[in-house]
């Protein structure tokens, strides 16, 4: 069972101590229609707020709001000059072309983006000149990303790296001489806001920290309707359930499924995206296209509909299961040979120890049909093996989810935005205890899988004959041979 995959972004997104600029929340909701709502009335009221909106590399937007009032008083602009005026960009990364963009009155005013210096170049006259041109451009953005290049902690080491210091105290002396409202506004983004300098971080540096996060359901289905807009989409696409299915993407993959839908829909001389088209598309993001050649014997076939069907009747005929959306013995160019597709119909935030516990069961269910039915074990249960792992391993050293270690934290998530790559902090006793727990519980769920398939062999096998035949099936297929319609989402 191949899972989707999720990885964290993070910008933090600040301004410089003096601009009096206000960024708003996070991405989550930032949608053209919500901007389009927020839209600056001809007579603006002192709390209109103007919003601009900034895409960054991946695709991933925010809105920033502005209040009217501020930027009237610190820039003296009015709602007439902005829809004159440009706001340029000054990149502090070649490569890396961000728009801003300011929306009035559905104008959408690009903006001019000037690169001047390429990251791997910033050295200290070229923050200088970097900083001097922002101030003759004025009102400005300077964006710098990856910060971290240049702004990694300093340490007392005789081999520290001078030239980097010196780029960093001068962005630091910068960032002090703002006096006032120049009408710089500094932007910067980074995955990895542990590793900055605390003279970066510091309060008075940069007023705002905006933490990106994946969108959720609601961010999902609004950015998946903005980038739809750019194609010619059929009517009774439903968005809602498509966002619901690409649970745990982020703004660029969901940009990347709306693409992957048209060209789909394109290959098959169509001229408009149907929700099938969407579908697909988000297994290819996830799995990775359909190997149409790929030959598996007949009796690998066999298996893998068995290994399937493990996976979604465990997960079917346990409580608080994600309803079964889809299964497929397809192969994909990502490595799977089938894949269960489970989706939620809301997004989870908390989740309770039996629901993790009935995860891992679930992930152990495809192994336990092919030892249920074939008496043999195959190396298709890889993944699963991964991620059971990983969620039991979660369950001891970080939810505090075991009698034995309690609420003690045995492991530390050391890079939230990166991988979230966890270290030890736990003697190698400890370390012991905690392995020898972890396959205690993998093992007590692997068991609870097999029991229930054993339980419901019968409907074990007319599911996997019938996922043999026809390859894939649906959720309602599946609930309604289980027998079990009412609960089927
Ligand atoms: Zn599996």
């Amino acid at each position: 069972m191949k899972n989707i995959r999720k990885y964290m972004m993070a910008a933090a997104c600040m301004t410089a101590a003096a601009a009096l600029v206000a960024c708003t929340e996070a991405v989550k909701r930032d949608t053209e229609e919500e901007i389009q709502e927020m839209t600056v009335p001809k007579k603006p009221g002192p709390i209109t707020k103007v919003p601009a909106t900034l895409t960054c590399n991946g695709g991933e937007e925010f809105t920033f709001s502005v209040s009217k009032v501020q930027w009237a008083e610190t820039y003296e602009w009015t709602i007439a000059e902005q829809e004159k005026s440009k706001i340029s960009i000054i990149d502090g990364q070649g490569t890396n072309v961000i728009t801003v963009r300011v929306v009035n009155d559905d104008v959408v005013i690009p903006a001019q983006s000037v690169s001047v210096v390429a990251k791997n170049e910033l050295g200290a006259s070229k923050v200088r000149d970097l900083f001097k041109q922002a101030k003759e451009k004025a009102p400005c953005i300077v964006f710098i990303d990856e910060i971290d290049a240049i702004g990694k902690k300093r340490d007392n080491q005789l081999s520290s790296n001078d030239e980097r210091e010196q780029t960093l105290n001068q962005l630091l002396t910068e960032m002090d001489g703002f006096e006032g409202n120049n009408g710089v506004i500094i932007l910067a983004a980074t995955n990895r806001p542990e590793s900055l300098d605390p003279a970066l971080t510091r309060p008075g540096r940069f007023d705002r920290r905006v933490p990106v996060e994946l969108p959720d359901l609601q961010g999902r289905e609004a950015i998946l309707r903005v980038h739809a807009k750019k194609i010619k989409i059929a009517d009774d696409v439903d968005f809602k359930q498509i966002a619901r299915m690409a649970s745990g993407a982020s703004g660029a993959e969901l940009a990347n499924m709306i693409n992957e839908a048209a060209l789909r829909a394109v290959r098959n001389h169509r001229t408009v995206v149907t929700e099938a088209d969407l579908e697909e598309s988000i297994e290819v993001v996830i799995a990775g296209y359909q190997k149409k050649n790929a030959v598996l014997s007949d009796h690998e076939k066999q298996v893998v509909s068995y290994h399937e069907i493990g996976h979604a009747l465990v997960a079917a005929l346990q409580t608080h299961s994600a309803p079964v959306q889809k299964i497929t013995i397809i192969p994909r160019t990502s490595g799977a040979l089938g894949y269960t597709m489970q989706v939620d119909t809301a997004d989870k935030n908390l989740m309770t120890k039996e629901e993790i516990e009935n995860k891992i069961a679930t992930f152990t269910g495809g192994r336990a049909a092919e030892e249920v039915v074939f008496g043999e074990i195959t190396t298709g249960a890889s993944n699963d093996i991964e991620q059971a792992t990983k969620l039991a391993r979660a369950m001891i050293t970080r939810y505090g989810m075991s009698e034995e270690f309690d609420m003690v934290a045995m492991e530390t998530v050391t890079n939230q935005y990166l991988g979230g790559d966890t270290s030890l902090a736990c003697s190698a006793d400890t370390q012991n205890r905690i392995d020898a727990k972890v396959v205690e519980l993998v093992k007590t769920q692997h068991q609870k899988a097999k029991n229930i398939l054993l339980e419901n062999r019968e409907k074990l096998d007319e599911l996997a004959k019938y996922l043999y035949e026809k390859e894939t099936i649906t959720g309602e297929e599946f609930m309604r041979i289980l027998g079990q319609e009412g609960k089927a989402q």
